[in-house]
C-alpha cells in the first residue's frame, strides 16, 4: 500500500492542486532562504506569509499558470529546522521537490482522509493534513523545534515545512512536508504501524499473504513472533530516545501516534523489487498511462544537479524548471541521514547481536502521526468504545496512558523481552 503510487502529471485530478502546492513551496522557500540568517524571535513561531499567484505575476510572485493563494507558516522557524537540526541542503530541498512538477500520489493510506505525496526521489512526504492538525502544529511548534534541538536523534517525524492552498472557489489545503522514513534504495519486505494497543490492530494475514506492501500492525508483529533484534549499545540508544520523544508527545498532549517500522532483510536484499514498482522511475513524456515500470538507475548527472542548483541559489525558478533533470531514484541513501544515529545504517539501523556486531536486518523507523492531541472529539470516541470494549486495550485513552503503553509495548518486544500485547486484546497490557 505505501509504495504504490498514482503519478500526478498534466491531467491528473490532483495536478492544479499540486502544481500550486510546488509553486509555492519553491518561491516561498527560495524567498526566505535568499534573506540572511538571522536569529529566530519569538513572532517567528507564529508567523504567516501570504503570497498570491496568478496568471501575470508582480514583483513579489512570478506568474503561474493558475490563480491560488498560498501561506507559508513561520519559515524562518523551520529554515532553522532544516539547515540546522535536520541537515538539509536548501539547494536538494527544492530541488527534490519542484525541479520538476511531479508527485506521486497515495490517496488516504489512514483512516484520516489525508492524502500523501512523495517528491519524485521518494526523500519527502507531502501530507495534507485537517485543519485542526494544522492549528495545533502550529501551537506546539515552539515546544517541537526545542525538543528537536535537545534531541538531535529524534524519532519524531521531522517536518520542514507547513503551508496552505487555496485555490478560487475551492476550500483551503493544509499540508506539512516531512521526512520519508523508507529508503529509495532498499526494498522494505515488511512493514509495520504500532501503537501498542490490540483493539483493531490487526492486518488480516490472509490479505497480507499477497500483499507485501501491507502495512501490519500490533497483533501481526506479536503473532509473527517479531522483535527488534539490537545489542546492548543500540537498544540503550534506542530505548532512551524512544523515552524522550514518549515524554514530549505526553507533554503536547497528544496520542494515536504510532512507530512505523520498515524491515529489510538483507539476505533477500532488493530482488523481489518491492521499492516504488509502479512509481519509482519513470518518463516524464509518458506519465499520462501513470505508470512506467523501470529499474532505478544513477540519479541525475552530476552537471544536470549542478545546474539546478545554480538556478535554486539564483532564486531564478524559470531557469529552475527549464533545467533538465532525469525521474531516476539514487543509488544510495539521502546524505541528511548520516548525521542521525538511527539512520546512519543504509538510511536506517542495522541489527545487531549481543556483542553488537551487525546482523543482516536494517529498520527503517519513526515515530509518525503526531499531531492529534486529546480532545473532545476523542473523549467521545473514548466513552463510546468503553462501552463494548476494554478500555485499557482500546487505543483512543488518555495521552499519559497512552505514551506508557505504547512505550512498554515496544519494550517488550525488544529482543528477550516479555511481550505483554495480549495476542487477542482482551486483557490490560498491565
Ligand atoms: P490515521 O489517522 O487513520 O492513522 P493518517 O492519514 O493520519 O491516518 P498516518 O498515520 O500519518 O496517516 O500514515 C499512514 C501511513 O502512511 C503509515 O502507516 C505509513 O505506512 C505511511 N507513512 C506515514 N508517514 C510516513 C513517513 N514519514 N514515512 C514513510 N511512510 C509514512
Ligand atoms: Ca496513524
Ligand atoms: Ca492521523
Amino acid at each position: 500500500k505505501v509504495l504504490v503510487g498514482n503519478l500526478v502529471g498534466e491531467g491528473h485530478r490532483n495536478y492544479v492542486l499540486m502544481y500550486n502546492m510546488l509553486t509555492g513551496i519553491r518561491v516561498a522557500v527560495s524567498r526566505c532562504q535568499a534573506k540572511i540568517r538571522r536569529p529566530l524571535t519569538e513572532d517567528d513561531y507564529y508567523a504567516r506569509h501570504k503570497y498570491s499567484f496568478d496568471m501575470l505575476g508582480n514583483e513579489l510572485t512570478p506568474s503561474a499558470r493558475y490563480d491560488f493563494k498560498f501561506k507559508d507558516y513561520a519559515p524562518w522557524v523551520f529554515r532553522e529546522l532544516r539547515d540546522d537540526h535536520f541537515h538539509l541542503d536548501p539547494a536538494d530541498y527544492l530541488l527534490s521537490l519542484t525541479a520538476k512538477y511531479i508527485l506521486s500520489e497515495i490517496g488516504s493510506p489512514g483512516k484520516s482522509g489525508s492524502f500523501f505525496y512523495y517528491s519524485r526521489d521518494y526523500r519527502f512526504i507531502i501530507k495534507t493534513i485537517s485543519h485542526r492538525e494544522h492549528n495545533f502544529l502550529r501551537s506546539i511548534l515552539k515546544d517541537y523545534h526545542e525538543h528537536v534541538r535537545a534531541n538531535p536523534h529524534t524519532l519524531l517525524s521531522r517536518f520542514y515545512g507547513l503551508h496552505r492552498v487555496k485555490m478560487p472557489r475551492g476550500r483551503k489545503i493544509h499540508f506539512v512536508i516531512m521526512n520519508n522514513l523508507f529508503p529509495p534504495h532498499r526494498d522494505v519486505h515488511e512493514t509495520y504501524d504500532l501503537k501498542g494497543s490490540a483493539f483493531g490492530r490487526e492486518y488480516p494475514e490472509e490479505e497480507a499473504k499477497n500483499n507485501p506492501r501491507a502495512v501490519l500492525k500490533d497483533i501481526n508483529w506479536v503473532n509473527r513472533g517479531r522483535t527488534f533484534e539490537f545489542g546492548p549499545e543500540k537498544r540503550a540508544l534506542f530505548t532512551e530516545q524512544l523515552r524522550r520523544d514518549m515524554e514530549f508527545l505526553k507533554r503536547i498532549n497528544v496520542m494515536d501516534y504510532s512507530l512505523l517500522v520498515g524491515i529489510h532483510n538483507m539476505e533477500r536484499g532488493n530482488r523481489d523489487n518491492l521499492r516504488l514498482t509502479k512509481l519509482r522511475v519513470f518518463n516524464p513524456e509518458t506519465s499520462k498511462s501513470g505508470v512506467v515500470h523501470r529499474k532505478p538507475s544513477a540519479i541525475k548527472s552530476h552537471s544536470e544537479a549542478h545546474s539546478v542548483r545554480r538556478a535554486v541559489n539564483r532564486s531564478d525558478p524559470k531557469s529552475m524548471l527549464d533545467a533538465s533533470v532525469n525521474m531516476r531514484l539514487p543509488e544510495e541513501g539521502a546524505p541528511d541521514r548520516r548525521h542521525f544515529i538511527f539512520y546512519q545504517d543504509e538510511g536506517g539501523m542495522q541489527a545487531t547481536d549481543e556483542q553488537n556486531m551487525p546482523m543482516d536486518i536494517i529498520y527503517y523507523l519513526g515515530i509518525i502521526d503526531i499531531c492529534t492531541p486529546y480532545n473532545f472529539g476523542k473523549k467521545v470516541e473514548h466513552a463510546w468504545k468503553s462501552v463494548t470494549e476494554n478500555p485499557l486495550t482500546i487505543s483512543c485513552v488518555q495521552p499519559n496512558f497512552y505514551g506508557d503503553r505504547f512505550y512498554d509495548f515496544l519494550l517488550s518486544v525488544m529482543r528477550g523481552g516479555d511481550v505483554t500485547l495480549r495476542p487477542h486484546g482482551l486483557e490490560p497490557s498491565s
